[in-house]
């Protein structure tokens, strides 16, 4: 089983994550954009030439869990992860992911949303 999908099945919500630690700087990332709402920094495990992440600094632990009150907060993650795609050089093209729970591979319990790009990506998703 892959490791990303090894890890993703043991995750469970609850509690501070990894991205609450780079968020307060507390742990290092790679992170080139950050306004009042959200930041974005490199994975540290990249499954393409290009892949960051676009994560909220208020704590919602996954997309299914969601409040309608977050939809100009999500809304925001989409167009932030649109424009870096465009200052990391992404003219051909990307695709934008968000992981939800054990079978979506979610191993990190602070919803985010992935950007991938810099090489031809297949579908459907394994
Ligand atoms: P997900 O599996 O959708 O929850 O995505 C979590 C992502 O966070 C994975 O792609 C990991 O590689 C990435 N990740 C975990 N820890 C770190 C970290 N310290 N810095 C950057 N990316 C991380």
């Amino acid at each position: 089983m892959a490791d990303e999908i090894s890890k993703a099945q043991a995750a469970r919500p609850g509690g501070d994550t990894i991205f609450g630690k780079i968020i307060r700087k507390e742990i290092p990332a790679k992170i080139f954009y950050e306004d009042e709402q959200c930041i974005a920094f490199h994975d540290v495990s990249p499954q393409a030439p290009t892949h960051f992440l676009v994560v909220p600094k208020k704590a919602i632990s996954g997309i299914s869990k969601a409040d309608p009150a977050d939809a100009a907060l999500l809304g925001h993650l989409l167009i932030v992860g649109k424009k870096c795609a465009a200052d990391v050089g992404l003219e051909n093209g990307y695709r934008m992911v968000i992981n939800d729970g054990p079978d979506g591979g979610q191993s990190v319990y602070h919803v985010h949303l992935h950007v991938l790009g810099g090489r031809q990506l297949g579908w459907p998703p394994g």
